[in-house]
């Protein structure tokens, strides 16, 4: 009976089958560079191992708040940030203190899964609502999602699993009712399109999720919230105390104040990559491919599940996504470094004949 509440709770599932190329789980193909490796060893060793690490990580937050300052030229401080342990932390944090717990957690399908967790995990009503055919939000369907009252509406955008961003004017009707509103931005910077920055920094309803998981850091699990300094400082209040290790916040602020250019470099490289495997696979007339933003992309095949093994056998690790609401023979694919896309598009080519 003390499990009663998570008898229908699923547990997270990832690709777990072991492939030469893997590109199923959104992360970076490239590791750091030994250059800064060696900066990072060079802390490390410093540190007081029977310690626990800053509460408020002050180091970690100023080289993140001078990173994204000069990043978006925008004014971002320290105060304006709170810290977890992966962004999906925040999104659990923000599901357990925003609003009565009685009212829905608003959000489209298909999207990231941990909205849907986390509120099933908190005993949180879901105010779910469909996305179009193009995966875009449309006006009736918001309104599908305010009618059922929300506190708290999350958009993923770029979002994940169709890579597509959405359109800033319907996000801002939902920001205008006064619904706080969480524009997770783990994305973003392989896309050209606005974000939500100035609006998170001037609404007492909108804050904005960043991470560094899918820019080359996914191992220290380092996610971070930006909003206004009495937001942050409210919500701040209920993160657990030492969520960001001693670790992570020595390397962090390493490869933030000496690793940019790095990363940077990186981004550039999956962004032309991106077009490149995006140009080859839409040449199989078989395979529909959608636009994407991000760094993957969803493609449809007649049949994904076979298509996913087929990768398989050819030693190119993908993600299904066919069982989801929306996602029927839909697969998603992660950029790699040139040689893996380049493995992945032969594999293509060699199933779709
Ligand atoms: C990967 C992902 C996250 C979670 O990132 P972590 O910081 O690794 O927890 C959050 N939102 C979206 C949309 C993602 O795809």
């Amino acid at each position: 009976m003390y499990l009663k509440r998570l008898e229908n709770l699923k547990a997270y599932k990832t690709e777990t089958t072991p492939c030469k190329v893997k590109l199923s789980s959104n992360e970076s193909p490239f590791d750091l560079s030994d250059e800064l490796k060696e900066r990072i060893k060079e802390e490390i060793v410093k540190i007081n191992f029977q310690r626990y690490p800053d509460p408020h990580a002050k180091e970690l937050k100023e080289a993140l708040s001078d990173f994204i300052s000069s990043e978006e030229g925008v004014e971002v401080s320290p105060e304006n940030l709170v810290l977890g342990n992966g962004s999906d932390e925040i999104i659990h944090l923000l599901i357990t203190v925003i609003g009565d717990l009685k009212n829905p957690v608003m959000y489209p399908v298909p999207t990231f899964p941990m909205y849907q967790v986390s509120s099933d995990v908190v005993g949180r009503p879901k105010a779910e609502f469909f996305l179009d055919d193009n995966f875009q939000l449309t006006e009736e369907s918001i309104e599908e999602g305010l009618k059922q009252n929300p506190h708290i509406a999350f958009f993923a955008s770029p979002n994940n699993p169709t890579g597509n961003s959405f359109d800033k004017n319907l996000i801002m009707k939902v920001i205008e009712k006064g619904i706080f509103t969480v524009i997770d931005e783990a994305y973003i910077h392989f896309s050209d399109k606005e974000n939500f920055l100035k609006q998170a920094l001037e609404y007492e309803n909108v804050v904005v999720l960043r991470t560094m998981s899918k820019v080359g850091l996914a191992s220290i699990r380092l996610g971070y919230m930006i909003g206004k300094k009495e937001v942050a400082a409210a919500i701040d209040k209920a993160r657990l105390p030492f969520n960001i290790t001693y670790p992570t916040q020595v390397i962090g602020k390493v490869v933030l104040t000496q690793g940019r250019q790095e990363l940077k470099n990186q981004i550039e490289n999956v962004k032309r990559e991106r077009e490149r495997v995006i140009n080859e696979v839409s040449k199989i007339s078989a395979v529909k491919v959608y636009p994407s933003d991000a760094n993957f992309f969803l493609m449809k095949t007649p049949d994904a599940n076979k298509t996913h093994q087929e990768l398989i056998k050819r030693g190119v690790l993908t993600r299904n996504m066919s069982h989801l609401p929306k996602m029927e023979n839909c697969i998603r694919v992660s950029i790699g470094k040139k040689e893996e896309n380049d493995e992945f598009i032969k594999a293509m080519k060699d199933i779709f004949g």
